[in-house]
């Protein structure tokens, strides 16, 4: 047994096949990696409903709108971005880390390591970068939230 077969026996347990490749509820979801937040479960949605875009903050990165791309083009037509409290990646000391593991490893971090040190701002940033993205058909319904990751309430920020 290797260090994953558990995981991969449960997935399989409760995975549901047959589902449309279009999400139901046309939307696509941007948020953390963070594994206290669960963003179709916090929208009330199940399997089939979103696309959810995650990276660590959950930020609207050059990938991000890469997905959202592809996403639009398999129907999504709304945008939430979700932050929340307590973000692990607003609290990652990136510069050192970039310079400690690049002295350590030898190797060379070539992508940005997307410091921030507000979440309300770089929401209210992140929303405006899919706001100002042309490529993107559908950008008229893009929702700014932050979820608290204590009272587990959703709380929208941009509108
Ligand atoms: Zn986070």
């Amino acid at each position: 047994m290797t260090g994953s077969d558990d995981l991969i026996r449960q997935a399989r347990a409760t995975t549901a096949g047959g589902l449309p490749k279009s999400p139901r509820k046309n939307t696509a979801v941007i948020a953390c990696i963070d594994a206290r937040v669960d963003p179709v479960r916090i929208l009330g949605g199940e399997q089939g409903d979103y696309h959810v875009i995650r990276n660590a903050g959950g930020l609207v990165t050059d990938d991000a709108l890469r997905s959202l791309m592809v996403s639009q083009f398999y129907g999504t037509t709304r945008v939430v971005v979700m932050m929340h409290t307590d973000c692990g990646a607003m609290a990652y000391p990136a510069d050192a880390e970039r310079q400690r593991l690049e002295a350590e490893t030898g190797g060379r971090i070539a992508f940005d390591m997307h410091p921030f040190d507000d979440l309300e701002t770089e929401l209210r940033a992140g929303v405006e970068r899919v706001r100002n993205t042309p490529l993107l058909p559908n950008r008229d319904n893009v929702r700014g939230v932050i979820y608290d990751v204590e009272t587990t309430r959703l709380r929208t920020v941009v509108e």
